[in-house]
């Protein structure tokens, strides 16, 4: 059954934005993923939920990693797969929708997610939830980078000179983002054991808007 949601930030938003460029879809890897994999904390095959254009994948796949990148907007899938061609790396990117993870039938060591829960509604959260443990083995690790509370609601109009087809984005959706430590506790707290959260940036070309974030690191027991 399609997802299509009627409120929030939809798959038709996202698939828009990626016609041009959005803020997240900077060309190259978010450091805190580079630092994660220089620490050794990234392990073994990897999935990106909501991978984008793939840069964070590309990365990893080139550090060795076994990837593969999901995103439910079929245009940042394309250039997920344009970019691994031309890079000469082998990474599996495919159109999914994270609601519907299990059906991939098989797991991962490790998750990593770079914007992606933040942009689902309350419904969705336990739902994908739900789905990252059907493709997490025991043990494996889910990464997490969010926007965090910190972050202020920027003013709207000079933001609209960063994301060019901002019409069906609302200040609530940008208000969504903002995740709480408490709402990531709470969204992971049976079946899961969270090793920490910590302060993080998202980097983004959102011009003198600050992005702050949280960077959570959760296994599933
Ligand atoms: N990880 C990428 C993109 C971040 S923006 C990066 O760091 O650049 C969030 C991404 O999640 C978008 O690409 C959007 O298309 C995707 N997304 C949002 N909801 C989704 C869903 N329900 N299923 C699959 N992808 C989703």
């Amino acid at each position: 059954m399609p997802e299509q949601k009627e409120e929030g930030i939809t798959m038709d938003f996202f698939e828009s934005v990626y016609h041009g460029e959005p803020p997240w879809d900077i060309g190259r890897p978010q450091k805190e993923y580079i630092q994660l994999e220089q620490a050794g904390e990234i392990v073994g095959s990897v999935l990106d939920v909501g991978c984008g254009t793939g840069e964070n994948a590309l990365y990893l796949a080139a550090q060795g990693h076994e990837v593969w990148g999901i995103d439910f907007a079929p245009t940042a899938i394309q250039k997920a797969q344009e970019k691994a061609a031309q890079r000469h790396l082998a990474a599996t990117f495919l159109v999914l929708n994270v609601l519907e993870l299990h059906t991939l039938g098989r797991t991962f060591d490790t998750v990593i997610d770079s914007g992606l829960f933040h942009s689902l509604n309350d419904e969705e959260r336990p739902r994908f939830v739900d789905n990252l443990a059907a493709v997490i083995r025991r043990g494996g690790t889910y990464f997490m980078l969010c926007f965090s509370e910190l972050t202020p609601v920027p003013d709207f109009s000079a933001l609209k000179d960063f994301m060019p087809d901002f019409s069906t984005f609302k200040p609530e959706d940008y208000e969504r983002l903002r995740v709480t430590q408490a709402e990531i506790k709470e969204s992971f707290q049976d079946g899961w054991r969270i090793n920490y959260i910590r302060q993080a940036t998202l980097e983004a070309r959102l011009g003198p808007n600050e992005v702050y974030g949280w960077l959570s690191s959760i296994s599933k027991e």
